[in-house]
């Protein structure tokens, strides 16, 4: 089965985007009785930060009016945030570098694999801590995919490692 990724969409990149987050907010009021009263279709007259409320921008216009960027993080199924340029670099940006950095450090020749293992573990409970905080604004259940996301690479790296390097650690330290 494909796995449903998350990514980052620059809004004013993506037309279909756009789109669907201009589409208007619908208001059910109900009465007492459950029965629909009324039904009101609010427009939206900007596209805000889902985390820190600031406007971001949608076209190129806009960014040439000085709005910071708002990207979209999607899945392949929906939208399910807008962040804008300043937490995108807060949220996502310290995180990627603690992955390229792990995955630099092991793919260089010159490291010990044991040390490579050990950057291992800790870009692991980088990741672990690092979603946990944010899971507070960016909410659990996204946190706990990213992770997951994450450690996949992480694993993916680290099993497609030379395996025989493993087998040299392990013979030294039986
Ligand atoms: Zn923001």
């Amino acid at each position: 089965m494909e796995e449903n990724r998350l990514f980052l969409v620059k809004i004013c990149s993506d037309l279909r985007i756009q789109r669907l987050l201009w589409r208007p907010v619908t208001m059910i009021g109900f009465d007492e009785h459950g029965a629909v009263r009324e039904v009101q279709l609010i427009e939206k007259t900007m596209i805000i930060c889902d985390t820190c409320g600031a406007r971001v921008a949608v076209t190129e216009r806009d960014l040439d009016e000085g709005l910071p960027m708002g990207y979209a993080l999607c899945d392949e199924e929906c939208i399910i945030e807008v962040v804008c340029e300043d937490r995108r670099r807060r949220y996502f940006k310290h995180l990627i570098d603690g992955v390229e950095i792990f995955l630099d450090l092991l793919n260089d020749p010159e490291t010990d694999f044991r040390v490579k293992l050990m950057d291992y573990a800790k870009t692991r409970a980088d990741v672990a801590e690092f979603c946990r905080y944010y899971a507070k604004w960016l909410g659990e259940p996204i946190m706990e995919r990213l992770k997951h996301e994450v450690n996949k690479v992480l694993e993916k790296a680290i099993t497609c490692w030379d395996q025989q390097e493993v087998f040299n650690v392990m013979e030294g330290v039986l």
